[in-house]
Protein backbone atom coordinates (compact mmCIF):
# COMPACT_ATOMS: atom_id res chain seq x y z
CA UNK A 1 0.00 0.00 0.00
CA UNK A 2 1.16 3.28 -0.99
CA UNK A 3 0.59 6.51 1.57
CA UNK A 4 0.60 8.49 -1.32
CA UNK A 5 -0.36 8.96 -5.02
CA UNK A 6 2.41 9.42 -6.39
CA UNK A 7 5.61 7.21 -5.34
CA UNK A 8 8.98 6.99 -6.87
CA UNK A 9 9.56 4.24 -8.88
CA UNK A 10 11.77 1.58 -8.45
CA UNK A 11 10.90 1.84 -4.90
CA UNK A 12 9.11 -1.60 -4.70
CA UNK A 13 5.90 -2.02 -2.45
CA UNK A 14 7.82 -3.84 -0.26
CA UNK A 15 9.99 -1.29 0.16
CA UNK A 16 7.15 1.24 0.92
CA UNK A 17 5.98 -0.70 3.58
CA UNK A 18 9.07 -1.18 5.43
CA UNK A 19 9.44 2.35 5.37
CA UNK A 20 6.25 2.67 6.65
CA UNK A 21 6.50 0.63 9.30
CA UNK A 22 10.05 2.16 10.28
CA UNK A 23 8.32 4.97 10.33
CA UNK A 24 5.57 3.95 12.67
CA UNK A 25 8.36 2.77 15.01
CA UNK A 26 9.99 5.83 15.26
CA UNK A 27 6.94 7.33 16.18
CA UNK A 28 6.11 5.43 18.55
CA UNK A 29 9.36 5.34 20.25
CA UNK A 30 9.66 9.04 20.58
CA UNK A 31 6.78 8.93 21.99
CA UNK A 32 7.48 6.25 24.78
CA UNK A 33 10.62 8.33 25.03
CA UNK A 34 8.75 11.67 25.66
CA UNK A 35 10.38 13.64 23.29
CA UNK A 36 7.80 15.41 21.70
CA UNK A 37 6.82 18.92 22.65
CA UNK A 38 3.30 18.45 22.59
CA UNK A 39 3.94 17.04 25.96
CA UNK A 40 6.48 17.99 28.18
CA UNK A 41 8.60 16.37 30.33
CA UNK A 42 8.28 17.82 33.94
CA UNK A 43 12.16 18.65 33.69
CA UNK A 44 11.24 21.73 31.27
CA UNK A 45 12.07 24.49 32.82
CA UNK A 46 9.80 27.95 33.14
CA UNK A 47 11.55 29.22 29.85
CA UNK A 48 11.55 26.47 28.32
CA UNK A 49 7.14 26.80 28.48
CA UNK A 50 7.35 30.21 27.63
CA UNK A 51 9.37 29.94 24.67
CA UNK A 52 7.01 27.17 23.22
CA UNK A 53 4.46 29.54 24.03
CA UNK A 54 6.13 32.33 22.18
CA UNK A 55 6.17 30.01 19.02
CA UNK A 56 3.47 27.36 17.64
CA UNK A 57 1.65 26.74 20.81
CA UNK A 58 -1.89 27.12 20.35
CA UNK A 59 -2.23 28.58 16.64
CA UNK A 60 -4.59 28.10 14.31
CA UNK A 61 -3.74 27.55 10.41
CA UNK A 62 -4.68 30.86 9.81
CA UNK A 63 -2.90 32.85 12.37
CA UNK A 64 -0.06 30.67 11.15
CA UNK A 65 -0.83 31.97 7.88
CA UNK A 66 -1.01 35.34 9.30
CA UNK A 67 2.69 35.08 10.66
CA UNK A 68 4.81 33.84 7.60
CA UNK A 69 3.19 36.11 6.02
CA UNK A 70 4.30 39.17 8.17
CA UNK A 71 7.94 37.46 8.68
CA UNK A 72 7.89 36.99 4.42
CA UNK A 73 6.95 40.60 4.45
CA UNK A 74 9.95 41.79 6.36
CA UNK A 75 12.31 39.70 4.30
CA UNK A 76 10.78 41.38 1.04
CA UNK A 77 11.50 44.90 2.13
CA UNK A 78 14.27 44.72 4.43
CA UNK A 79 13.12 44.78 7.76
CA UNK A 80 14.26 41.89 9.34
CA UNK A 81 13.42 40.95 12.57
CA UNK A 82 15.93 37.52 13.07
CA UNK A 83 13.59 36.39 15.24
CA UNK A 84 14.24 33.36 18.17
CA UNK A 85 18.25 33.32 17.24
CA UNK A 86 19.97 34.94 20.49
CA UNK A 87 21.29 32.78 23.41
CA UNK A 88 18.57 32.66 25.37
CA UNK A 89 15.84 31.74 22.99
CA UNK A 90 18.93 28.55 21.71
CA UNK A 91 19.04 27.49 25.39
CA UNK A 92 14.92 28.27 26.43
CA UNK A 93 14.04 25.15 23.18
CA UNK A 94 16.71 23.25 24.18
CA UNK A 95 14.08 21.22 26.28
CA UNK A 96 11.20 20.76 23.41
CA UNK A 97 9.69 22.36 20.13
CA UNK A 98 6.12 23.10 19.05
CA UNK A 99 6.85 24.67 15.41
CA UNK A 100 4.19 26.56 14.13
CA UNK A 101 4.51 25.26 10.81
CA UNK A 102 5.94 22.92 8.62
CA UNK A 103 7.48 24.11 5.03
CA UNK A 104 7.97 20.95 2.58
CA UNK A 105 10.43 22.83 0.13
CA UNK A 106 13.29 22.73 -2.60
CA UNK A 107 16.99 21.81 -1.22
CA UNK A 108 17.92 25.16 -3.68
CA UNK A 109 20.20 27.04 -1.50
CA UNK A 110 18.25 30.42 -2.52
CA UNK A 111 15.14 29.47 -1.15
CA UNK A 112 15.89 28.42 3.02
CA UNK A 113 12.58 28.87 4.63
CA UNK A 114 13.96 30.37 8.22
CA UNK A 115 15.38 33.11 5.83
CA UNK A 116 12.28 34.00 3.29
CA UNK A 117 10.06 33.95 6.20
CA UNK A 118 12.23 35.73 9.03
CA UNK A 119 11.63 33.12 11.35
CA UNK A 120 13.93 31.64 14.01
CA UNK A 121 14.70 28.17 16.23
CA UNK A 122 11.78 26.33 16.90
CA UNK A 123 9.73 28.15 13.96
CA UNK A 124 9.37 25.91 11.18
CA UNK A 125 9.41 22.61 10.95
CA UNK A 126 11.41 22.32 7.59
CA UNK A 127 11.43 19.31 5.26
CA UNK A 128 13.51 20.12 1.97
CA UNK A 129 14.32 18.17 -1.05
CA UNK A 130 14.80 19.05 -4.75
CA UNK A 131 11.66 19.72 -6.19
CA UNK A 132 9.64 19.84 -3.49
CA UNK A 133 8.44 16.24 -4.02
CA UNK A 134 6.68 13.99 -1.55
CA UNK A 135 8.03 11.01 -0.53
CA UNK A 136 7.86 8.03 1.60
CA UNK A 137 10.73 9.14 3.85
CA UNK A 138 9.81 12.85 3.99
CA UNK A 139 6.20 11.63 4.74
CA UNK A 140 7.71 10.13 7.83
CA UNK A 141 8.85 13.43 9.03
CA UNK A 142 5.07 15.11 8.19
CA UNK A 143 2.98 12.91 9.88
CA UNK A 144 5.61 13.43 12.88
CA UNK A 145 5.09 16.80 12.75
CA UNK A 146 1.24 16.73 12.69
CA UNK A 147 1.15 14.08 15.14
CA UNK A 148 3.57 14.72 17.84
CA UNK A 149 4.31 18.24 17.49
CA UNK A 150 0.65 19.52 16.46
CA UNK A 151 1.81 21.70 13.95
CA UNK A 152 -1.67 23.21 12.12
CA UNK A 153 -0.33 24.31 8.82
CA UNK A 154 2.12 22.55 6.07
CA UNK A 155 2.93 24.82 3.43
CA UNK A 156 4.47 23.36 -0.34
CA UNK A 157 7.00 25.88 -1.19
CA UNK A 158 8.34 25.81 -5.06
CA UNK A 159 9.98 28.45 -6.59
CA UNK A 160 10.93 30.13 -9.87
CA UNK A 161 13.91 28.80 -11.91
CA UNK A 162 14.08 25.33 -10.23
CA UNK A 163 16.47 23.60 -11.16
CA UNK A 164 14.76 20.20 -10.48
CA UNK A 165 11.72 21.45 -12.47
CA UNK A 166 14.41 22.26 -15.50
CA UNK A 167 16.33 19.13 -15.02
CA UNK A 168 13.00 16.54 -15.06
CA UNK A 169 11.47 18.77 -18.55
CA UNK A 170 14.61 18.36 -20.31
CA UNK A 171 14.73 14.21 -19.36
CA UNK A 172 10.82 13.75 -19.97
CA UNK A 173 10.49 15.64 -23.51
CA UNK A 174 13.51 13.76 -24.79
CA UNK A 175 12.76 10.82 -23.28
CA UNK A 176 16.11 10.28 -21.98
CA UNK A 177 17.55 9.02 -18.66
CA UNK A 178 19.15 10.84 -15.68
CA UNK A 179 22.52 10.24 -14.47
CA UNK A 180 21.86 8.09 -11.59
CA UNK A 181 19.67 8.83 -8.52
CA UNK A 182 18.79 11.67 -10.17
CA UNK A 183 16.44 9.55 -12.18
CA UNK A 184 14.11 9.31 -9.08
CA UNK A 185 13.22 12.80 -8.83
CA UNK A 186 12.51 12.84 -12.46
CA UNK A 187 10.06 10.07 -12.34
CA UNK A 188 8.58 12.15 -9.22
CA UNK A 189 8.43 15.25 -11.15
CA UNK A 190 7.17 13.78 -14.46
CA UNK A 191 3.29 14.36 -13.38
CA UNK A 192 3.89 17.59 -13.48
CA UNK A 193 5.93 17.64 -17.04
CA UNK A 194 2.86 15.69 -18.77
CA UNK A 195 0.37 17.96 -17.24
CA UNK A 196 1.75 21.34 -18.24
CA UNK A 197 2.96 20.02 -22.55
CA UNK A 198 3.89 23.26 -24.25
CA UNK A 199 3.52 25.44 -21.22
CA UNK A 200 7.01 27.73 -19.38
CA UNK A 201 8.92 25.95 -16.69
CA UNK A 202 6.84 28.09 -14.15
CA UNK A 203 3.87 26.60 -14.80
CA UNK A 204 5.18 23.27 -14.64
CA UNK A 205 6.45 23.89 -11.17
CA UNK A 206 3.54 25.17 -10.13
CA UNK A 207 1.21 21.98 -11.18
CA UNK A 208 3.91 20.27 -8.83
CA UNK A 209 3.58 21.74 -5.93
CA UNK A 210 -0.66 21.58 -6.54
CA UNK A 211 0.05 18.10 -7.15
CA UNK A 212 1.56 17.78 -3.76
CA UNK A 213 -0.72 19.50 -2.36
CA UNK A 214 -3.28 17.18 -3.17
CA UNK A 215 -1.17 14.40 -2.28
CA UNK A 216 -1.14 15.19 1.26
CA UNK A 217 -4.34 16.49 1.62
CA UNK A 218 -5.28 13.06 0.40
CA UNK A 219 -2.76 10.82 2.16
CA UNK A 220 -4.38 8.09 4.51
CA UNK A 221 -3.60 7.08 7.09
CA UNK A 222 -2.91 10.38 9.04
CA UNK A 223 -2.83 13.63 6.50
CA UNK A 224 -5.83 13.20 5.21
CA UNK A 225 -8.55 12.80 8.41
CA UNK A 226 -6.94 15.55 10.17
CA UNK A 227 -7.35 17.91 6.79
CA UNK A 228 -11.06 16.49 7.22
CA UNK A 229 -11.29 18.01 10.95
CA UNK A 230 -9.50 20.81 10.47
CA UNK A 231 -6.35 20.30 12.42
CA UNK A 232 -4.52 20.66 9.59
CA UNK A 233 -4.39 22.85 6.79
CA UNK A 234 -1.85 22.41 3.84
CA UNK A 235 -1.16 25.32 1.07
CA UNK A 236 1.15 25.73 -1.57
CA UNK A 237 2.97 28.66 -1.94
CA UNK A 238 5.26 29.97 -4.66
CA UNK A 239 8.43 31.97 -3.93
CA UNK A 240 9.69 34.45 -6.68
CA UNK A 241 14.01 34.50 -6.58
CA UNK A 242 13.74 38.14 -7.51
CA UNK A 243 11.54 40.31 -5.63
CA UNK A 244 11.56 37.46 -2.49
CA UNK A 245 7.66 37.51 -2.86
CA UNK A 246 5.84 34.04 -1.45
CA UNK A 247 2.43 34.02 -2.90
CA UNK A 248 -0.32 31.25 -1.94
CA UNK A 249 -1.03 28.76 -5.39
CA UNK A 250 -3.15 26.25 -3.38
CA UNK A 251 -5.54 27.62 -0.71
ZN1 LIG B 1 14.20 24.05 -6.76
Amino acid sequence: MCAVDRTLPGVTSRATTRGLSAATALLALLAVLGACAGAPAAAHTASAAQAQDAHGSGLTAAQARERLDAGNLRFVSGQLQHPHQDPDSRGALAGGQQPFALILGCSDSRVGPELVYDQGLGDLFVVRVAGNVVNDENLGSIEYAVEHLHVPLIVVLGHRRCGAIAAAREVVTSHAHAEGHLQSLVDALRPAVEATPGQDAESTCQANVREVVAALRASEPVLASRVRSGAVAVIGAYYDLETGAISVLAD
